[in-house]
């Protein structure tokens, strides 16, 4: 119960790293607002939750709108009178990102209004409610490729996870003397579908493996570990950090065997 007496909000909660990460809190003691476009599965995450004993509410919410991320915070505190944890995790890559010739103007506003403007939005409507629960912790999603670059072009997505990192360092000083802590988490290549979609050949899948030290992709489930560590307060002297869980990719200059 590593998070009892919380009250958490996951964006993307649908699929992939935000279900786990809720089915998870929720198994630790949390209580669960999963927000996402995907109404049915998003349901589906808080009706698991619910079955499995735990309390949780599904809220259809687009990141990329203000009202929307005003009306998920408040939804929170009014169904569980409180916020303590929020997981910016909503994200997209989309097939038609690629290089800079490439990529559409329409696919690079599309890609940087959900995740970059959309984590903005979050903290922005989710820092008052922190500050009135005396406190929290906020998790944004990043990527390993805001650090290390991509091996298959994906302009936008790459510079949005940058301006995650960016944002995330600088909210967590602003907010470090408030017991608010902000960390970004950096998955490593997943095999979620976000991921698999996008790495639809297997000549573009071995792209990425051949650099990947374990030599395969992570699962949602380890990223829902690390964002607990980063959401309960065993993490209580870290704010401000590229949280790495990347099964070694960022650490090694590996070849083709
Ligand atoms: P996923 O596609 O399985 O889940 C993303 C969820 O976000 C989906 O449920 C989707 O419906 C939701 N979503 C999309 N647009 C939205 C919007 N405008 N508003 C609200 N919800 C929206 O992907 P995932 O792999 O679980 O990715 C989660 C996060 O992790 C993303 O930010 C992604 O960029 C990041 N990430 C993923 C990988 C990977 O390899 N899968 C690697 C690094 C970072």
């Amino acid at each position: 119960m590593r998070l009892e007496n919380k009250v958490a909000l996951i964006t993307g909660g649908s699929g992939g790293i935000g279900r786990e990460t809720a089915l998870l809190f929720a198994k630790e003691g949390a209580k669960i607002v999963v927000t996402d476009v995907n109404d049915a599965a998003g349901q589906e995450t808080a009706d698991e939750i619910v079955a499995n004993g735990g309390e949780a509410f599904f809220l259809h919410s687009d990141v990329s709108k203000a009202a929307d991320n005003e009306a998920a915070v408040a939804f929170a505190e009014e169904k569980f009178g409180k916020l303590n944890i929020i997981f910016n995790n909503a994200g997209i890559m989309h097939s038609d990102d690629d290089n800079a010739m490439t990529t559409d103007e329409s696919i690079w506003d599309l890609t940087m209004n959900i995740n970059a403007k959309g984590v903005f939005l979050g903290c922005k409507y989710g820092i008052p409610a922190l500050q009135r629960a005396g406190g929290g912790s906020i998790i944004n999603t990043a990527s390993f490729v805001a650090i290390l670059g991509a091996a298959t072009p994906q302009v936008a997505y790459t510079a949005s996870k940058g301006a995650v990192l960016a944002l995330t360092r600088e909210l967590a000083i602003i907010h470090a003397r408030e017991n608010i802590r902000v960390n970004a988490l950096c998955p490593g290549p997943l095999r979620t579908e976000l991921l698999m979609k996008f790495l639809n050949t297997e000549e573009k899948k071995q792209r990425r493996l051949v650099h990947i030290p374990m030599g395969r992709f992570g699962e949602a489930k380890e990223m829902a570990y690390a964002a607990l560590f980063l959401a309960s307060d065993e993490s209580s002297f870290v704010t401000g950090t590229d949280f790495l869980v990347d099964g070694g990719i960022t650490s090694a200059y590996v070849t083709p065997l």
